[in-house]
């Protein structure tokens, strides 16, 4: 199994001179999309006026008995496979005992020992093009509890007066994705948690949305000496509410560790919350003891057994996996990691993308395009690129205009404004209208001629040795050819010229 992989020039973290490392493990919690919650009939939908979509099931009134819903199963199961874990044959629903005011069963139908999946490999591309990953240990299917709001200035519920309880979430289907303390900084915490989205989204397991709750992560986080093989002493982060927010809280939290060794102190394992509005944590509760939630087996389902032509199928079905998509669009295609993360996370765009480069080849000039000027039509016009009147055809010859030279960049901006305006052919339009570029030598020769007879006070500048002043000319010369001329040639021929007749 692989571990993560930084790159060579990693900045060293440094606690009173001894070289440091972060060692991070993420717990995720996902809701899962499904029509229905877990264990009954209710919808699962966000949003929902309270306690409307709500059964005896859910609400854990005596006697009700919870039905497994086999599709949440199977989205699990898929979401496993596509990180390469393994599927148990036998897998099974435990009861995690505890009280909450939104949990009325006063249990949680969970999985203890015997998880829908085992193991796996989450791989990611970080922003400077090195490719790292994080070992899965599990991920298993649980019910969601329901939603309290405290009545509080800050919803806190030390001070409120009162609490409600939404139950429209209770018993939604949540998976729960448990790392390997694999991560080794906040850019692959990042990146690790932007994968499994990309992959979920994707496969249609979870529409992932971290500021409706359908992704809630936790962090557990320590430090310790560069070759030390323990673990130091973690604190788990919880409350981010965004990636950002991921990133901002583990830097924060680092600094804290690193101040409080420096000061001699030790680290408490605690839990403690990420305040978006102060950029600090604070300590929520400390874990001295564990907890006993004695899970035992939920009596009320029975255990879930897999044949090998189910998980066959269903790892047919996964089709490729955007992680596949990106390897090729870097590796193969050189396209930068962040024009590659562009792409695949817009399916329509990177369908238009593809289907432009299966016509031409090039895919970093096509890329250029269709995250440059395209979409920036795209955003002043409220018009998508795959829906504008650039048809992958047209976008296909416009850069085999640009690679074969025909035309220059400039003509190709204009060129594709126009066709964004009113469609048409590039290849037509410049035979059209003769915008072809310029890159015979005697027709380049005769407008550099003009433009220094026009302009021979800069020319004897030049000559004199204010070299500087070629960009003007040039400029002059693309000007007296309507942006025609080859540019570079444009630039040789007038230093060429400007030699010889001076
Ligand atoms: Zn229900």
């Amino acid at each position: 199994m692989s571990a993560t992989v930084e790159s060579a020039a990693k900045p060293a973290l440094l606690v009173n001179g001894v070289p440091y490392e972060v060692v991070m493990g993420i717990e995720c919690h996902v809701e899962l999309k499904t029509e229905t919650k877990m264990f009954c009939g209710c919808r699962n939908v966000f949003g929902a006026e309270p306690n409307t979509n709500v059964c005896p099931v859910c609400l854990g009134m005596p006697g009700a008995l919870p039905v497994p819903n086999e599709k949440a199963i199977e989205l699990v199961v898929k979401a496993g496979l596509a990180f390469g874990a393994e599927i148990p044959a036998f897998s099974k629903f435990d009861r995690k005992n505890y009280f909450y005011p939104d949990m009325p069963k006063d249990y949680q139908i969970s999985q203890f020992d015997m998880p829908l999946t085992q193991g796996g490999v989450v791989p990611f591309w970080l922003g400077d093009g090195t490719h790292g990953s994080c070992r899965l240990t599990r991920i298993h299917l649980e019910e969601d509890t329901g939603k309290s709001t405290h009545a509080s200035h800050d919803g806190r519920i030390a001070g409120s007066t009162y609490s409600l309880v939404d139950f429209n979430r209770a018993g939604v289907p949540l998976m729960e994705c448990v790392s390997e303390p694999d991560i080794r900084s906040g850019a692959q915490a990042v990146a690790f948690l932007e994968s499994l989205k990309r992959t979920f989204v994707a496969l249609g397991i979870s529409d992932v949305k971290m500021e409706e709750g359908s992704l809630r992560c936790d962090v557990n986080l320590s430090l310790r000496p560069i070759g030390r093989a323990e673990y130091g002493t973690k604190t788990e982060i919880k409350n981010m509410n965004s990636f950002n927010s991921v990133g901002r809280a583990i830097e924060s939290e680092v600094a804290r560790q690193v101040a409080v060794l420096e000061g001699g102190g030790r680290i408490v394992q605690e839990t403690r919350g990420w305040d978006e509005a102060n950029g600090g944590t604070h300590s929520m509760r400390n874990k001295e003891e564990a907890h006993d939630y004695r899970y035992f087996p939920d009596p009320d389902l029975t255990p879930i057994e897999f044949a090998s032509a189910d998980v066959t199928r269903m790892r047919a079905e996964l089709g490729t996996l955007p992680a596949e998509i990106l390897t090729r669009l870097i590796s193969s295609d050189k396209l930068r990691p962040e024009q590659a993360h562009q792409m695949v996370d817009s399916p329509g765009l990177f369908a238009y993308f593809s289907d432009v480069v299966e016509r031409c080849g090039k895919p970093q000039a096509v890329v250029n395009f269709v995250l440059g000027d395209l979409s920036r039509l795209a955003n002043e016009s409220s018009t998508p690129v795959p829906e504008s009147n650039v048809t992958p055809e047209a976008l296909a010859e416009l850069v085999g205009l640009v690679e074969a030279k025909t035309i220059n960049s400039k003509t190709a901006k204009e060129l594709l404004t126009r066709l964004w305006a009113k469609g048409g052919s590039p290849n037509a339009i410049v035979a059209a209208e003769g915008l072809g570029q310029v890159s015979d030598t005697g027709a380049i020769d005769a407008i550099v001629a003009e433009v220094l007879a026009a302009n021979e006070k800069t020319a004897a500048d030049y000559r004199a040795g204010k070299t500087k002043v070629l960009g003007f000319l040039v400029g002059q010369v693309m000007k007296q050819s309507r942006g025609t001329a080859n540019p570079t040639l444009a630039e040789e021929r007038l230093r060429a010229l400007l030699d010889v007749c001076g």
